[in-house]
């Protein structure tokens, strides 16, 4: 029994220490992404969990912003879209309340011209870039022009080394957006394999692919949030 009760603590001990290590690890990750990515000119920040990126992001937006997002499971896990976003002290694009299709590319157009954008990307590389896929276009173009102001929140899962990975990162990931949003009869929903050479639908999720690869131009306009955390996808 006694044997029982000390391999008992002893595996608990160990799981303590693999989640030290990883802590650790991911705190570090984050920290390396902040230098590169000031190097290019971002407004990199350090958030030491989500909770501090929530608040961080609550203070760069001046009170009556108008704010647009992009579509982001990030936003939804950190309490963002639900705590700060849609707080009455802003006025917020709202496009998951468009109640038609029309309206929605409608309000992606305002959101172009948005004070702040918030939004996450699929991939940070190790050279400094940012890289999402999107449907529509609308996160891609907002991160690249329009909106005066662009915040981004994310985890350490999405930091990769070049760019090469973060376009196979975006490719990876996409079939979660194909079941979410959800966008039926894409060759990828019922298996999550992308099948691109095949898929020509209206429904394909994956139509624009955005690299920011800089801030030089606009030195700070895009502040990177980087969460010692896994977030989204
Ligand atoms: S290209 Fe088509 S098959 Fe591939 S992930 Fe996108 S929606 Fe799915």
């Amino acid at each position: 029994m006694e044997r029982i009760v000390f391999n008992t603590i002893l595996a608990r001990k160990d799981e303590n220490i693999m989640d030290a290590v990883m802590k650790w690890d991911f705190e570090n990750k984050a920290r390396e992404i902040i230098d590169i990515l000031n190097e290019k000119k971002f407004d990199a920040r350090y958030a030491k969990d989500s909770n501090e990126a929530k608040k961080m992001v609550e203070e760069l937006i001046p009170e009556g912003s108008k704010i647009a997002v992009g579509g982001s499971v990030t936003l939804n896990e950190t309490g963002i879209l639900s705590d700060v976003i849609r707080s009455p002290k802003y006025n917020f694009i709202d496009r998951y309340n468009a109640g038609s299709y029309e309206n929605m590319i409608e309000l992606y157009r305002q959101g172009l011209t948005s004070d702040v954008f918030v939004s996450s990307v699929n991939a940070v590389t190790r050279q400094g870039q940012l890289v999402c896929i999107d449907c529509t276009g609308n996160r891609v173009s907002s991160l690249i022009f329009g909106p005066k102001k662009v915040i981004v929140v994310v985890g350490v899962n999405k930091i990769v080394d070049t760019l090469e990975d973060g376009i196979k990162r975006c490719r990876r990931v996409a079939p979660l957006n194909a079941r979410r949003i959800p966008h039926e009869g894409t060759p990828c929903f019922e298996d999550g394999v992308c099948k691109e050479e095949i898929c020509r639908m209206k429904a394909r999720v994956c139509n624009a692919i955005g690299i920011v690869d800089g801030c030089c131009y606009n030195p700070g306009r895009i502040t990177v949030i980087v969460v010692p955390e896994e977030l989204g996808y």
